[in-house]
């Protein structure tokens, strides 16, 4: 397939093994990696592959346990409170419907897919792809199901849910005696398995397990003078889910400014569009990328603004109703005593998303303007853009699980606020933001040396 590709190439097949760096698209040869070695781009720094011992076997008994750990979160309460001898419990199912009846549905939606549905994909699919392997099987449509994991890995949030519950705990504790249900421990080992299986996954090892061969991107001669460009210089792409490096165009086809300048390369010949192994979209940038972010993040700027201003939660009780913006929440915190969960959700719900928005936006301005300015510093902006987003899901968690629970019709009862619809969807369009910015734009200004 790809080897083909390469012979063609170069007139003849070699053995000079390549690779790009999928953050700033630098070809480089590839070298041997030990075991539980990690192998960086040169430039950019970037993870370009991790090796695991024993990944097959590992993975597949972390997705297993997994799968045991979520049917147990998912069977069994979370946390109940018990007032006046009454005991109040619920599951995470119970406070998705809570918060479907009371008409906030893109907000139970939202909690659904993000505690439940991904983290049953993440489990399912790795079960799928891996048990069929170890028993000398070839996996039914691994293709599809390895595009639908590296979804489900993106938008699984189980350790910001465990955050959120362990908040609403505190909170909780300030209104009647909180008992903690076997799901808070499950979804806590739940966690633990999934992060456990994502790190020991070693996609290259399942992709030559499926094909029977080690790896099938395309080589390069040993004599032949190596060119320092990026990929898509050399009309070669590299796919974002499988990392395979397909050919998709004629060598230096297109000049290396073509790919310099944003705009130029929003208007790309037409090429093969799909990954050979995997089946994932191929674009030597990812189409319209800084159009697409600056269309999420101008929608979420103007929607952090009624996400602040009106109320996330409105509690009424025989006191009188009282209604709480997020900033509130956290004012609440602070005088009540518990600062560490004040800074932990000022920083999870008003920091975080800000910076985000600022930064998304920065490198983007800087893309835009094909600015050279230290590219290094801007890539590890990126990251960390990548890293943190999840976390602000925070408040959200926590306002599910305090309107699941506190429903006693005469003493008190907590509802989730407009803003809480607000504030989700600037988590998610900032996450959609910070996935149509295309990383390469970054480094694409600086001619490669
Ligand atoms: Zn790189
Ligand atoms: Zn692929």
């Amino acid at each position: 397939m790809s080897d083909t590709a390469a012979a063609t190439y170069l007139g003849h097949a070699a053995r000079v093994r390549v690779i790009a760096c999928h953050e700033c698209d630098l070809l480089q040869r590839e070298s041997d990696v030990p075991a539980e070695g990690v192998l960086r781009c040169c430039r950019c720094r970037a993870t370009l592959y991790r090796r695991h011992a024993d990944s097959l076997d590992r993975t597949l008994a972390y997705a297993l346990a997994a799968c045991v750990l979520w049917v147990v979160s998912n069977a069994f309460p979370i946390v109940g409170l018990s007032v006046n001898g009454d005991l109040v419990e619920t599951t995470m199912f119970g406070a998705v419907r809570v918060l479907y009846r009371d008409g906030m549905w893109p907000l139970s939606a939202l909690i659904f897919i993000t505690t439940m549905l991904m983290p049953a994909c993440q489990a399912v699919g790795l079960v799928w792809l891996l048990l069929p392997l170890r028993l000398g099987r070839t996996p039914f449509r691994a293709d599809a199901v390895f595009r639908a994991l590296r979804i489900a890995q993106e938008w699984g949030m189980t350790e910001v849910l465990i955050l959120g519950l362990l908040v609403a705990l505190v909170k909780l504790a300030h209104i009647a005696a909180v008992v903690t249900g076997p799901a808070l421990w499950s979804f806590g080992a739940l966690m633990l398995t999934l992060a456990a299986a994502a790190s020991a996954f070693d996609t290259r090892d399942m992709w030559a397990r499926l094909q029977g061969v080690p790896d099938a991107g395309p080589a390069f001669d040993g004599d032949t003078p190596f060119p320092a460009a990026t990929a898509a210089a050399c009309g070669l792409c590299v796919c974002h889910d499988c990392g395979l490096l397909t050919r998709v165009a004629p060598a230096q086809a297109h000049a290396e400014s073509d790919y310099a300048n944003p705009h130029a390369a929003m208007h790309l010949p037409p090429h093969p569009t799909h990954c050979p192994r995997c089946g994932a979209h191929l674009h030597l940038r990812k189409p319209d990328s800084l159009a697409r972010t600056w269309a999420y993040l101008i929608a979420a700027v103007i929607l952090y603004i009624p996400a602040n201003l009106l109320p996330v939660m409105d509690t009424s009780s025989l006191f009188g109703a009282q209604k709480d913006t997020i900033m509130s929440g956290v004012v609440y915190l602070w005088t009540s005593g518990s600062w560490p969960l004040a800074v932990l959700v000022f920083i999870a719900s008003i920091a975080v998303p800000m910076l985000k928005i600022l930064a998304i936006g920065f490198l983007a301005t800087s893309a835009n303007l094909r600015s050279n300015w230290q590219p290094d510093q801007r890539a590890r902006i990126y990251r960390i853009v990548e890293l943190v987003g999840r976390w602000s899901m925070l408040d959200i968690y926590v306002i599910a699980v305090l309107t699941a629970l506190v429903q006693f019709n005469a003493l008190a009862t907590v509802r989730a606020g407009p803003a809480s619809i607000a504030f989700g969807a600037v988590v998610v369009l900032t996450m959609f933001a910070a996935l149509s910015f295309d990383p390469r734009l970054t480094w694409d200004a600086r001619k490669t040396e």
